[in-house]
């Protein structure tokens, strides 16, 4: 078989994903039956998790909008990442941006052939330098390693572009340790990268051991953008140029020889499982667990099949702070995940007993009565610190990878977009004549303009609320506008001082209660529970309890969707914008009308009282 770094990460996750592999793409294969009778009826269960029932459309293979979206920029990413590659450790470098035009590395072990190809490959005299590019910043990397006595001891000390270990007296501490082990954890946010090229290592020296090729010292880097580089809007014909600014590169290098040094020796255990359990193909049930990554973007594929029963509605997954585990009668913690695969699926199976936290109470009682809570003094009190005319405002955002304006960094929230509902008193707003919006016309740099024409639709003059829905995004950006744009800096902190959180009308936040004169206990508490918000309380979980408005339907029906939507501005004349302004429009619009509905519709079930 052959086998990818890409397929060698996913294969040995668990002993059944292969066979589940195997089993897909036969169906991919073939839309008769594959298998023989006795099987058939299991392995039809299997096929259903895999491909609707009905359409047969790939409930496996779900194309990423937002990647799709963002592809440009990482393969920008790769080119500017090589051009500097090229700068600090010489050339010329083998890169491509087509896969197969890249330096391969190809060996054999017993019936399997394994292989990747280099982002990056430079061979000298004595030595070869090896590059992954990876769409991350340095920043989890500076930040790893303890703090001991609020003084932070890096483990990654950057010199001259790169990032090498550094050793410190005290490196057995257990503090250090813990930290160390972060670099040997795959699933963790940096051991992902660190597994990912010792496997490269793995693969590139076993196959230079087979061909005999003369042995060099061969340095390993990821090569990732810095977190600390401020683009100064510097373009050439339209596009961006990233030269070095204050001694700042537009990429960092991390080097890895020791570490993934050390990771060999478990590399070669986990080639050996996999090759076993390529071999078995065992498509039996086994226990789920974090190696599945549900949540992430890397998670694994199958995890509509290995998660069927665990995703049911009313999950206990559904159990707010869930991943604190509950503890039983006799003081034993058990973990969700194990829960889980013991078989307690929906909220109503673990023993009431367990709830330790208030919240639980609450949801297992709606979900046991079927009704919704409403702690009526809290949302009363709440509102109460709202002054009229409220501002219902949120922002859409462009994550670039690449920073695209002055001012940004990598990453940055770049906002185009914002919509504004005006709420002059209680139950006062119009959806169409209330409402007010800025979207950029095209993808240049409109930020000003943005800036301007909120501070004038936004007046504080004579007092009001801007109501945003999870603050903290609306909250930073527009610090991030006042750094950006110091001319606007005291509009934009007044914006900030007058924003309240709807979200803690909804659901709570301690030091809002605290401050109204509540207890501890009663400011954790959530405010409102419906189980129809199934553990989430995101805008779009809330609102049809609230209404009949859906974004099902809708051209532009999610953020993700609104990024790839603000994307295509770049390839597009602007009449053909026109049309997709339109539908984002139509889209924050709601997302603003949400808020106004939401808020009523909280205002009417206290009032009732
Ligand atoms: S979802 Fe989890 S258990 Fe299922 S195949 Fe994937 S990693 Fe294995």
């Amino acid at each position: 078989m052959k086998l990818s770094k890409t397929l060698f990460k996913q294969y040995s996750r668990c002993s059944r994903v292969s066979a589940l592999d195997d089993l897909y793409k036969k169906r991919l294969k073939t839309s008769a039956s594959i298998f023989g009778d006795d099987e058939q009826d299991d392995f039809i269960e299997l096929l259903y998790t895999m491909f609707d029932e009905e359409t047969g459309d790939d409930l496996i293979e779900v194309i990423d909008k937002q990647m799709e979206a963002l592809l440009p920029y990482y393969n920008k990413l790769e080119e500017e990442a090589m051009k500097i590659a090229t700068d600090v450790f010489g050339g010329p470098i083998h890169y491509s941006l087509k896969t197969t035009d890249q330096k391969l590395f190809t060996y054999q072990s017993k019936d399997h052939q394994y292989y990747c190809y280099l982002d990056g490959y430079l061979e000298k005299e004595n030595d070869i330098y090896i590059f992954e590019v990876k769409a991350t910043t340095s920043k989890k990397f500076q930040e790893l390693g303890p703090m001991i006595k609020k003084q932070h001891y890096p483990l990654f000390k950057k010199k001259d572009n790169v990032y090498h270990l550094t050793h410190y007296p005290e490196m057995d501490a257990k503090n250090f340790q813990r930290a160390f082990e972060k670099l040997f954890d795959r699933y963790g946010a940096i051991g992902r990268y660190v597994f990912d090229m010792a496997i490269e290592k793995m693969i590139v020296e076993e196959a230079m051991k087979q061909s005999s090729l003369p042995l060099k010292n061969i340095h390993y880097y990821l090569v990732v953008l810095n977190s600390s580089y401020v683009f100064d809007g510097a373009s050439e014909n339209g596009e961006p140029v990233y030269h070095e600014i204050n001694h700042e590169k537009l990429v960092d290098f991390i080097e890895l020889n020791p570490i993934i040094e050390e990771w060999q020796t478990k590399i070669h255990s986990i080639k050996k499982v996999l090759e076993e359990d390529i071999t078995l193909l065992d498509l039996k049930t086994i226990p789920i667990g974090r190696f599945c990554e549900r949540k992430k973007m890397s998670k694994c594929p199958f995890v509509p099949t290995c998660w069927e029963k665990a995703l049911v509605d009313g999950s206990i997954l559904e159990y707010l702070d869930h991943h604190f585990g509950f503890t039983d009668e006799f003081g034993l913690k058990h973990e969700t995940l194990d829960l889980l695969n013991q078989g307690y699926y929906t909220l109503d199976s673990i023993p009431k007993r367990w709830l330790e936290r208030p919240n639980n109470l609450i949801q297992r009682e709606c979900f046991e009565a079927k009704q919704e809570y409403v702690d009526i003094d809290k949302i009363k009190k709440g509102v109460k610190t709202l002054s009229y005319p409220l501002y219902h405002l949120d922002f859409e955002s462009f994550p670039s990878p690449l920073p695209r304006f002055r001012g940004e960094k990598p990453y940055a929230q770049s906002v185009f977009q914002y919509s504004l509902h005006i709420e002059k008193a209680p139950f006062k707003c119009d959806k169409d004549c209330d409402h007010t919006e800025y979207l950029a016309l095209d993808f240049t740099d409109r930020r000003e303009e943005l800036i301007q024409q909120m501070i004038r639709d936004i007046d504080l003059s004579k007092g009001g609320t801007v109501i945003v829905y999870n603050k903290s995004f609306e909250h930073t950006r527009i610090k991030e506008f006042a750094n950006m744009f110091p001319e606007y800096r005291e509009p934009l902190a007044k914006i900030n001082d007058h924003m309240f959180d709807l979200l803690d009308l909804v659901k709570t936040r301690s030091g809002l209660y605290l401050d109204l004169g509540f207890s501890e206990e009663e400011s954790k508490q959530i405010n409102y529970y419906d189980n129809r918000l199934h553990g989430s309380f995101s805008i779009k979980k809330v609102l049809p309890i609230f209404s009949d408005l859906t974004y099902h339907g809708l051209p532009v029906a999610n953020g993700t969707e609104a990024i790839a939507t603000y994307a295509k501005f770049k390839y597009l004349p602007t009449e053909d914008i026109e049309f997709l302004r339109r539908d984002l429009k139509q889209y924050c619009k709601q997302d603003t009308w949400a808020m106004v509905v939401v808020l009523w519709g909280l205002l009417r079930r206290v009032q009732k009282s």
